[in-house]
């Protein structure tokens, strides 16, 4: 086994390029605490306007970023709706619980990700001394690899806010529903109070996650962020790296999702349930007595995936054509062999 492995664990794996880290290495920098960082402030730009917003916020976590930004939403007390499988609600250890004092009301998603309007409806309590008080509606896009239809966007953002509800974006994968639909940054968060949009995934940087709002909103979530784990400081090295994949990064996010239909086509060939992906990840059913012995035969043969029941398995920047190519042969070699 000569080539490095194949690692189809996630899109968070993604190194820096060459390319990438000379920017890192050229960044002018400052101390951001005192909004000297000129790289962070040229990030924070660019993401600010290409997105329609006032204002952004580097943070080091899309975890905190979004925690921050539920804190700048809700107060104690506070309530916020949001899709069972939510990134917030579900893999967040329910930190805007446990360190927001914010409840969480949890709601199905629909098999597309979206949330039932009238399920939306049903969750949103009276005024009234018994209630938290309902104050935010949550989504999340891409969800599971799956985009958020803009019809259903466009209804649900003005369906909360004509409820009294502020609206946020976890869109840690946001760039990935754009260049699927082929859309403008503007009209992908259109109906959003509060945008969270991660750079360390598909986009490829090592670190970082912009938050995007309006200028009062940014400045509590950036008081909440000093409380959450304080500021960071000659930061700018960091944003070299966002700002490089924000210019250079983006488009190529397209040949992610054709590898990632590739794969899935190449997995059905070989008689596995893998539906056609949206986006850049792709869901298999294993058969559970094949789970344990497949992750087994597929490191032997270099490749790294979370083998379950349900395995997801993600396609990104240090990924290519070829390596779908193996990695569906590895696939193939074990179940010929099974
Ligand atoms: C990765 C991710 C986050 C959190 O980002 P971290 O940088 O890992 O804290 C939030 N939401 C979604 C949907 C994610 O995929």
């Amino acid at each position: 086994m000569t080539r490095p492995p194949i690692d189809l664990r996630s899109d968070t794996v993604t190194r820096p390029t060459d390319a990438m880290r000379r920017a890192m290495a050229a960044a002018e920098v400052g101390d951001d605490v005192y909004g000297d960082d000129p790289t962070v402030n040229r990030l924070q730009a660019l993401a600010a306007e290409r997105f329609g917003f006032e204002r952004a916020l580097l943070f080091p976590t899309g975890t905190q970023s979004n925690l921050a930004a539920l804190m700048a939403h809700c107060g104690r007390g506070d309530e916020y709706l949001v899709g069972q499988e939510a990134h917030t609600y579900r893999y967040e250890q329910g930190g805007a619980a446990v360190l927001g004092s914010i409840q969480p009301q949890p709601l199905e998603n629909e098999p597309d990700g979206t949330i039932d309007l009238a399920r939306i409806a049903a969750a949103i309590k009276p005024v009234d001394v018994h209630f938290a008080r309902t104050r935010l509606l949550a989504l999340e896009n891409t969800i599971g690899g799956r985009v958020l239809p803009p019809d259903y966007l466009r209804e649900a953002t003005a369906f909360a806010h004509a409820r009294g509800l502020a609206t946020h974006l976890d869109g840690a994968r946001l760039y990935n529903a754009i260049v699927k639909l082929g859309v403008s940054e503007t009209a992908a968060v259109a109906g959003f109070d509060s945008v969270s949009l991660c750079l360390s995934k598909g986009l490829g940087a090592p670190v970082g996650t912009l938050l995007l709002g309006s200028a009062p909103f940014i400045d509590a979530a950036r008081r909440w962020r000093k409380a959450l784990g304080g500021g960071m400081r000659q930061s700018g090295v960091l944003a070299a790296a966002g700002l490089y994949a924000l210019e250079h990064q983006v488009a190529r996010l397209a040949e992610d999702h054709d590898n990632a239909a590739y794969l899935a086509e190449g997995l059905r060939g070989i008689g596995l349930d893998a539906p056609p992906p949206q986006t850049n990840i792709v869901y298999v059913s294993i058969p559970r007595a094949d789970v344990a012995p497949l992750r087994e035969a597929l490191a032997l043969s270099g490749v790294l995936a979370t083998v379950a029941e349900r395995t997801r398995l993600a396609t990104h920047l240090q990924v290519s054509r070829a390596d779908v190519a193996a990695a569906v042969d590895a696939f193939a070699a074990y179940f010929r062999r099974g």
